[in-house]
């Protein structure tokens, strides 16, 4: 199976990691995520947890923005964020 690639400035190939989701029941809202992608593809939303309660989460809100640089997944200490290569 092939999937996109990138290349460094220095000419090695790389594969980009891009976002695929997010585990809401994990993410504690702290927002690093949000801040660190330089992209815009990631916001807050409300979620309804196990116990009815409502609280904030980031979500994907503009998926086709993602570089697949993979800062937010390296960011998040909850590791609530999965990341996958796309298909050519
Ligand atoms: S860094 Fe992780 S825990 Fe924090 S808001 Fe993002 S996904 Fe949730
Ligand atoms: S992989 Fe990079 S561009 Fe994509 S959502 Fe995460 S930080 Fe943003």
């Amino acid at each position: 199976m092939a999937f996109v690639t990138g290349l460094t400035f220095g000419g090695q190939e790389w594969t980009p990691q891009f976002i695929n989701s997010i585990d809401p029941a994990k993410c504690m809202g702290c927002g690093r995520c949000i801040k660190v992608c330089a992209q815009q593809v990631l916001g807050l939303a409300e979620f309804e947890d196990e116990d009815d309660m409502l609280r904030m989460v980031a979500e994907i809100s503009n998926k086709d923005r993602c570089i697949g640089c993979q800062a937010c997944s390296r960011t998040c200490a909850k590791r609530c964020i999965s990341l996958e290569p796309k298909k050519i």
